[in-house]
């Protein structure tokens, strides 16, 4: 399908800095060309100190909106009239989209992140632990709050960094039932988990052999257990492979995502935000997964 930009195509894009690797273009252009709508998506390289000039460079030429990725995500904040409650919470903005006074940001990683497990299960009795406690492990904390889950278990290397990690939930909405815990403690957690997350980049191509877990940490799960690795790259990860073998040997079958489908659903949760219509999630899902392999 080929979409034609005409004098009148609006503009949507991803600022990052570097913005080569990002994925967004080919899945916003897939379901936009399906949609028939006049717009394009395109990446727009912003180095960190160009980032307010950039943002008024948008202004000037009417860009309609645009996703953020690193290293924009907290510095943008200050520069935008509004941030959504959730956005400050999480302490990132990945969604900016114009208003009457200025940009406005939201977070969709959030919504992302949950899409696949709204309705897998009830979560209100479920405890999630969470490995690593950087930027996505915050999305994933909203995340985990938003589905209810009772008990949130934050596993670290850095006794510091949890401790802080734990401190900046305290005075937010989505201030829950959350512990931090050294990795130490895994062989205690691992057993209660109904949800394991992974948002550490362990075994992120080309670090494909590596898992944040060894196989036999992942036999204490239940086979009931659900693993979510926030990596796409590769697929499988060698976490859910092995969280297969394991559960799947041990105890019966387990169900796992990897990162892939995040990254689908938070950008459908962007492109609702500006066109302001329902958008074609399958298309981008497709557009994304076919590209990844083509990737090798
Ligand atoms: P980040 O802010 O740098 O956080 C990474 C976390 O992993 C930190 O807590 C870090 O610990 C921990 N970590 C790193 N290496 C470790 C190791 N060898 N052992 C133990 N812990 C380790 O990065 P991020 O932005 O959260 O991203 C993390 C991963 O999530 C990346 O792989 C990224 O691609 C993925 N992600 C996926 C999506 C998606 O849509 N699927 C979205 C966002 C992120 P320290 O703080 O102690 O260094």
């Amino acid at each position: 399908m080929v979409h034609k930009i005409t004098g009148t195509t609006k503009l949507l894009g991803v600022i990052g800095h570097p913005v080569e690797h990002s994925l967004s273009p080919v899945m916003h252009n897939a379901a936009i060309a399906t949609l028939g709508v006049d717009y394009v998506y395109l990446p727009l390289p912003v180095s960190p100190d160009g980032l307010a000039i950039a943002l008024s460079g948008f202004e000037a030429i009417g860009l309609q909106g645009f996703s953020v990725t690193l290293p924009h995500k907290q510095a943008i904040m200050p520069l935008l009239s509004e941030v959504s409650v959730l956005a400050q919470a999480v302490g990132a903005v990945n969604t900016v989209y114009r208003t009457e006074s200025g940009w406005g940001g939201t977070n969709t990683d959030v919504a992302g992140f949950i899409a696949p497990l709204v309705n897998l299960r009830d979560w209100r009795q479920a405890t999630a632990v969470v490995l690593g406690n950087g930027g996505a492990a915050r999305a994933v904390v909203a995340g985990c709050h938003q589905l209810g889950c009772a008990q949130i278990q934050v596993v670290g290397r850095s006794a510091d960094k949890l401790q802080v990690f734990q401190n900046s939930w305290r005075d937010s909405p989505f201030a829950c039932n959350l512990s931090v815990h050294p990795w130490a403690d895994l062989p205690l957690l691992l057993p209660q988990a109904d949800l394991l997350i992974n948002t550490t980049p362990i075994g992120m191509s080309p670090h494909s052999d590596q898992s944040p877990l060894s196989p036999a940490e992942l036999q204490k799960l239940s086979a009931a257990a659900i693993v979510y690795d926030l990596i796409y790259t590769p697929r499988p990860t060698q976490l859910l492979q092995q969280a297969r073998a394991a559960q799947g040997t041990a105890q019966g079958t387990a169900q796992g995502f990897d990162g892939s489908e995040m990254l689908v659903q938070q950008g459908a949760a962007a492109l609702q935000i500006w066109l302001q219509q329902p958008v074609p999630v399958e298309v981008m899902r497709r557009s994304l997964l076919e590209h990844l392999e083509s990737q090798g």
